[in-house]
């Protein structure tokens, strides 16, 4: 990562929100394929065919060596597992984060999927991490600053659920990179970090845990778990801060709708 915080014009802006409305279409496509029985590797065939056949490039293929489209964190994983050809069962949640590269800009969302009979603990978990997340977008307005973000989304999820929200791995500014700057922590202190400006385009992402904040690397390489193996959830929106509100480049409200469908996935 540079030390410089890009300021988008409105055209990159629009090309920003192309790339996040076919990330939020093949998340909305997992809404409908998710079931008891489906492998990871199915979903991140068909994500990948959806983004190609749009005229994107899958973003994490590749990143770094990563060797998929999605990536696919089930249960006690964080984020960035790999689609294997493990079948999801009844009562998993299943964290997928996409990103699509198109027209020179990245877009990255992510959404946490309930499977089938989830208990209402790991509900729980689901529903205030999604409102965590909305939470710190509340707080991504021009004139604040970063660490505003991070302060709501902790104060909620770990302060006052005790949850623990994950310290390693960050939110960050998206355009021209995948992760730019600024970083994006889901934890901080309120009027701390680089200020807010109208243009800047970044991708909050709380990952919170059950548990313990703590985490470990498996033997792949990527997957990061929790400590305690308990489950952990994750979802993330790419947003442009704007004066009075920022606005959601990335679209949960078709996953939703296609989770509405799905009789194999549970609502939040
Ligand atoms: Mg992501
Ligand atoms: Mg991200």
């Amino acid at each position: 990562m540079g030390k410089k915080i890009y300021i988008k014009t409105e055209e990159e802006i629009e090309l920003i929100r192309k790339s996040d409305l076919l990330v939020s279409k093949t998340l909305s496509l997992m809404g409908e394929m998710l079931k008891p029985g489906i492998s990871g590797r199915a979903l991140d065939k068909k994500a990948e065919e959806l983004i190609r056949d749009n005229g994107g490039i899958p973003s994490f293929k590749g990143y770094q060596g990563f060797p998929a489209a999605l990536c696919i964190s089930v249960n006690d994983a964080v984020v960035h597992g790999i689609p294997s050809k493990v079948e999801i069962k009844n009562g998993d949640i299943v964290s997928i984060d996409c990103g699509v590269f198109m027209n020179g800009f990245h877009g990255d969302a992510a959404y946490t999927f309930a499977v089938g009979d989830v208990d209402e603990e790991t509900m729980d978990l689901l529903r205030a991490t999604n409102k965590s997340l909305y939470l710190g977008i509340e707080q991504a307005i021009a004139g604040k600053r970063v660490g505003d973000i991070g302060y709501a989304i902790q104060k909620y999820t770990e302060k006052t659920l005790g949850y623990g929200v994950v310290r390693e791995l960050v939110g960050h500014g998206v355009g021209k990179d995948l992760h730019e700057d600024p970083e994006v922590p889901n934890f901080g202190k309120r009027g701390r970090g680089p200020v807010l400006k109208e243009g800047m385009t970044i991708a909050i992402e709380p990952m919170v845990n059950m548990g313990t904040k703590r985490v470990r690397v498996l033997r792949d390489g990527w997957t990061i778990v929790t400590r305690d193996r308990k489950p952990s959830a994750h979802y993330e929106h790419s947003v442009v801060i704007r004066k009075k509100k920022a606005e959601l480049l990335s679209n949960h409200e078709i996953v939703e709708e296609s989770i509405k469908n799905n009789v194999n996935i549970k609502q939040l």
